[in-house]
């Protein structure tokens, strides 16, 4: 991977962020406070996009990280069908992932072949064959995470360590009020990443709320399926049933 792929973990890397990437990441949050789903889910998937678009355009040429392209296996579930349907992805994922064929083509080799010693006794054949699939099954399971996922994860303690210091500000916390909160799996990130800190209770009050509004939007939903309100129209809660669901698993976006 190249220079904008270095550049991306240069930027966000820092563990007491500046006040200009404070500031930026502090905007950041603010926009996709204002998208109707967990904020958190919301960038996770526009910030791996143009991740995954750096890594295709870059990692093709950059030898030194196929390495760390073989090792993770390329890239996730989600990240790999996000790759697939950026325009232009097809040679790069097509040179990126033969290469992993190849490799994994090779290490099944040794599994394959009938014989490291078709003479030799069938007891020592079978132990061959045992060490070589517990080698096999070994780097198997040390396969690095995914780059995108790595990258993506060290901006999301970012994204969530100035929610936390910038709390105060009141831009921000105006735009979570009018937001729907953060997901379930977001909301406990947020818990372990900033368990000690001063503004988590407040943050958790806020998100607290937006629990509550949801939780009268549904009951609001549940109670218009009863025939006798049948004919009342839908308000906001009209898509409560959805914004629920998305609540506990998170949101994705597809293209
Ligand atoms: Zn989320
Ligand atoms: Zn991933």
């Amino acid at each position: 991977m190249g220079s904008a792929y270095r550049m991306f973990q240069r930027f966000f890397s820092h563990a007491e962020p500046t006040a200009s990437v404070r500031n930026l990441v502090r905007l950041d949050l603010i926009n996709a406070l204002q998208q109707p789903s967990c904020s958190l889910c919301y960038l996770a998937h526009h910030k791996s996009l143009r991740y995954v678009e750096t890594l295709l355009d870059t990692a093709v040429i950059d030898v030194e990280k196929r390495d760390a392209w073989r090792h993770a296996k390329g890239l996730c579930h989600w990240h790999a069908h996000m790759a697939t349907h950026i325009p232009q992805s097809h040679s790069s994922l097509a040179m990126l992932y033969e290469d992993l064929l190849q490799h994994e083509m090779d290490q099944l080799d040794p599994l394959a072949s009938a014989a490291p010693a078709s003479y030799a006794p069938p007891k020592r054949r079978k132990r061959l064959l045992a060490r070589r699939i517990q080698r096999w099954l070994q780097s198997w399971q040390q396969c690095r995470p995914c780059p995108v996922c790595q990258l993506w994860s060290e901006q999301e303690r970012l994204h969530m360590t100035v929610l936390l210091h910038d709390w105060h500000e009141p831009t921000l916390q105006g735009a979570f009020a009018q937001s729907s909160g953060l997901c379930v799996s977001h909301m406990a990130r947020l818990i372990a990443h900033g368990s000690s800190h001063v503004h988590l209770p407040a943050v958790l009050m806020a998100q607290r709320e937006r629990l509550h509004i949801l939780h009268d939007e549904l009951r609001e939903f549940i109670r218009k399926q009863d025939y006798r309100f049948a004919r009342e129209p839908y308000g906001s809660e009209a898509d409560a049933w959805r914004r629920v669901v998305g609540l506990f698993v998170g949101t994705r976006w597809f293209s």
